[in-house]
């Protein structure tokens, strides 16, 4: 990526409290001069997992990324956000327009309920725990125009840097937000009302598969609403008792 873009990607996420991040790169850049923007060639991937790696890395790499063709249609890529050492981390399936806008995951309505289900089921767990305070990402960057569904291609080549960002955060549990996000961490073909509230492994991380938050905002859904809220207590109680 060039520096003055890296260096613009970095005020944003440390605006958004990504403060150890920023640090880092301060610390090991200095401030960056501007440069031409580097193109990333088509279906060039960094080796899976770099040793000493770290989220600022794995953003670097990404860069500017045309990898596939969902940045065609992308206004700002959604990397992730929350802490490198967070315990938690959930995995959704690709930004929708809201993220898309703004570069945040979650941040629409679907995020809106995905935040009162962490803290609301928190609060009444007796868990102090905020949004900030767990990680959130997606199993593709980009947008996926009309909120279509990730193509397995996209998926494949996107999966590289989620991969090394479960790898550098390494957190206690992951929850799987959806479908999606279930088959393409566990590998399993099922349908989501059959996976959800069950444990799965991701290499050696447990993962918890649950309903999409976009699922839960429709009116007919108030049993799988109960059920989602079941499967974010067992997965806050495992990672924070
Ligand atoms: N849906 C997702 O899967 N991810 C987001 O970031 C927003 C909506």
């Amino acid at each position: 990526m060039n520096p003055g873009r890296l260096k613009q990607y970095l005020e944003f996420y440390r605006d958004l409290g990504v403060k150890t991040i920023y640090k880092r790169a301060v610390q090991t850049r200095g401030e960056p001069s501007a440069e031409g923007a580097a193109v990333i060639p088509a279906n060039t991937l960094p080796p899976l997992a770099p040793s000493g790696d770290t989220l600022l890395k794995i953003l670097e790499d990404i860069g500017d990324c045309r990898r596939c063709r969902l940045h065609e249609g992308r206004t700002r890529l959604v990397f992730g956000v929350g802490s490198e050492s967070a315990p938690l981390v959930f995995v959704g399936e690709g930004p929708g327009a809201d993220e898309d806008a703004q570069g945040i995951p979650f941040v629409g309505r679907a995020g809106q309920l995905l935040t009162q289900m962490i803290e609301n089921t928190a609060r009444k767990e007796g868990i102090p725990l905020s949004r900030e305070e767990v990680y959130i990402c997606n199993v593709v960057k980009c947008r996926p125009p009309g909120n279509r569904t990730p193509e397995p291609d996209e998926m494949e080549i996107c999966g590289q840097f989620l991969y090394r960002q479960l790898t550098t955060i390494r957190p206690k549990a992951i929850c799987a937000l959806g479908g999606t996000a279930a088959r393409a961490l566990t590998g399993h073909k099922e349908g989501v009302t059959k996976m959800r509230g069950r444990w799965f492994d991701w290499r050696g991380i447990p993962v918890m598969v649950t309903y999409h938050p976009s699922y839960l905002l429709r009116p007919y859904n108030q049993d799988a609403k109960r059920e989602a809220w079941e499967d974010m207590k067992k997965v806050l109680h495992f990672v924070y008792d």
